[in-house]
């Protein structure tokens, strides 16, 4: 989502006359653009902003500007502390409100003063944003949904995103349609809690995420559609048949689930059991049977047994995911289980987590060895990102006639990375945005490489 809110604050900017650029010594606008999800997020929001400052000061000396803006989670969390802390910043503003951003900026201009917004508007928001740019890759972040009610023990994004806000049905598709017409192929629906999507369309009917993915599947240029992230409160019958009926929805579901333990599970808040997890996964396979899993994992949440864990351990064994984000637990202020006597050791988080992701590594790796030899439909997005760093050196050191495979980077349905050699094609950019079939010759843990037909 920080993605999608980065690039709607360029489209600001750009709007206002500013470029972008890959130098921050070039620029005389920063956005710091801050989650409040990292761990220490504000310890480094201020290491960054010292580093900025001496960019600034240089500037200054030779009578440039540079204009600094925090956004984000932890402006919103913070807000005036930030001012107090730190010199750098002209302007604070919160993930509902950077809308405002070329309002503020006017003002830091013209009164030389420093500027903050941290309103919760987020419909107004949405109605103030401008078009995405051409140009675009070929997948594109579309929010149609932010905030959350559901205040999970350990997180900070109620606080800081404010409670559930759904987009309209014509806004969103019209954002899509957009998209469509800047080349865009795939789209990403996004929310905090984006399968808890219920809105109206113009003619006030009543949309679920379900009926909006079958609305935008309907646009012929859009060729996958993917969401992200759910909740398992919110995986309604709709949306689990949406996958065996619209072809455009592809075969993967990132459904957090956290813990494997009934215990840890009611500790968290997450007003949901293990079993409830089981039955959607079963109705999901039974309509879907090749959907790749992935999930979301905190270990050591306080009080946490060695029984919790094996819990966790027990669940992941059943399911078997395809890929998965885990982390020890770490204490975010102000939420409720960062208060709680029953903090676990770190050596005993480390060694859980060790196991954990020992055997989601295990998981993910047969996952892709089963692609071997198969052919899949793939959709590249750009040059690999190894490739570009080996052709940039070899462009620094004037190597002209040095022979080395450029090689394409894409996604496979199941969203594994997937990287083809084109040998030396200097014309790579013919396969950007394109769906090719290819045929997978080698499974590595984290990718796929394949050659196309
Ligand atoms: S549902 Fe997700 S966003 Fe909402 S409080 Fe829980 S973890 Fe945070």
């Amino acid at each position: 989502m920080n993605v999608y809110d980065s690039n709607r604050m360029q489209d600001l900017m750009n709007a206002c006359g500013y470029e972008n650029t890959d130098n921050e010594n070039d620029a005389n606008m920063v956005i710091v653009n801050t989650c409040h999800i990292r761990e220490k997020a504000s310890e480094k929001l201020f290491s960054d902003l010292g580093r900025l400052q001496k960019i600034k000061d240089k500037k200054l000396s030779q009578n440039e500007e540079m204009i600094v803006v925090v956004a984000g989670c932890v402006a919103q969390a913070e807000g005036d502390e930030i001012f107090k802390r730190s010199k750098t910043p002209d302007i604070i503003v919160g993930p509902e409100s950077y809308q405002t951003l070329p309002d503020l900026l006017g003002k830091v201009l013209r009164h030389k003063t420093r500027q903050m917004n941290l309103e919760f508007v987020a419909n107004e928001k949405f109605d103030n944003l401008v078009a995405p740019r051409a140009g675009l890759n070929a997948s594109a972040f579309v929010t149609v949904q932010e905030g959350c009610d559901k205040f999970c023990t350990f997180c900070v994004v109620p606080y800081t995103r404010g409670s559930e806000y759904c987009r309209d049905v014509k806004q969103v598709y019209d954002e899509v349609l957009r998209n469509a017409e800047n080349g865009v192929k795939e789209i990403y629906l996004l929310g905090q809690n984006v399968n808890a999507y219920k809105s109206k369309d113009e003619n006030g009917n009543d949309f679920s995420l379900a009926k909006l993915i079958e609305k935008i599947a309907g646009i012929k240029e859009i060729q996958r559609i993917r969401y992200t992230t759910s909740h398992p409160r919110d995986m309604n019958d709709d949306l689990i048949n949406a996958h065996r009926d619209i072809d455009k929805l592809m075969p993967f579901l990132h459904l957090p689930v956290q813990s494997g333990s009934n215990n840890i599970l009611q500790a968290m808040n997450r007003k949901h059991q293990r079993e409830d997890y089981f039955k959607i996964i079963d109705k999901l396979r039974n309509v879907r049977p090749d959907i790749a899993l992935s999930s979301d994992f905190i270990v050591g949440f306080p009080g946490e047994t060695k029984n919790d864990f094996y819990d966790t351990i027990d669940l992941v064994e059943k399911i078997g995911f395809t890929q998965c984000y885990s982390f020890k637990y770490s204490p975010r202020q102000g939420t409720p289980s960062a208060d709680s006597k029953q903090q676990i050791l770190e050596e005993e988080k480390d060694e859980r987590l060790a196991i954990l992701q020992k055997l989601l590594t295990k998981q993910q790796t047969n996952f892709n060895q089963q692609f071997e030899g198969r052919t899949v439909k793939v959709l590249f997005e750009k040059e690999a990102p190894k490739s570009v760093q080996k052709s940039q050196k070899i462009l620094n050191e004037n190597l002209e006639n040095a022979n080395f495979a450029r090689q394409l980077w894409g996604k496979s349905e199941w969203l594994q990375s997937v990287i083809v050699d084109v040998e030396n094609d200097q014309n790579i950019e013919k396969y950007f945005g394109k769906i090719f079939e290819v045929k997978i010759t080698k499974a590595r843990p984290s990718s796929l490489v394949a050659k196309i037909l």
